[in-house]
């Protein structure tokens, strides 16, 4: 079943499996590298968030207004920052809370989008990896409209 998270507040059960989908896009980035991930909201080194419309950067540019707004439902659904190699840059993924998200692990119903495989998607770039032209590759940008 989708989730539908956008205009309202996630439940503590929505966040919960948000989490747990979180945590398996980072599981498969690390099981196919040889990087290791811990949660620490205090000091991260990638910032994911959803985020509506014009909207502003969280952490390295705080309050900056972010260089690409979305455009509501079933515009960009997702976007991110390389890193710029600077030890105290954060890499934000900003995720767009207007879409209809399928937040379980499991294949996504037609009409929503995956999380788990945008959020994969999303921190490859902020771990630096540009986009892939082999459709079968999980940075293939099927996102890009
Ligand atoms: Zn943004
Ligand atoms: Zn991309």
């Amino acid at each position: 079943m989708a989730e539908k998270t956008s205009q309202m507040e996630l439940s503590s059960s929505q966040r919960h499996i948000i989490l747990k989908t979180t945590r398996a896009a980072f599981d498969l980035w690390a099981t196919n590298s040889s990087l290791t991930f811990e949660r620490d909201s205090l000091n991260p080194d990638i910032l994911i968030s959803f985020r509506e419309g014009r909207h502003a950067m969280l952490y390295s540019r705080r309050n900056e207004p972010c260089s690409s707004a979305f455009r509501g439902p079933n515009g960009n659904v997702a976007h991110a920052f390389f890193p710029t190699g600077d030890p105290n840059f954060v890499s934000e993924v900003h995720v767009d809370k207007a879409e209809t998200w399928h937040i379980q692990l499991t294949k996504n119903p037609p009409g929503t989008y995956n999380l788990l495989q945008t959020l994969t998607h999303e921190i490859g770039h902020a771990l630096g990896l540009p986009h892939t032209f082999r459709e079968d590759l999980v940075m293939f940008a099927f996102n890009l409209l």
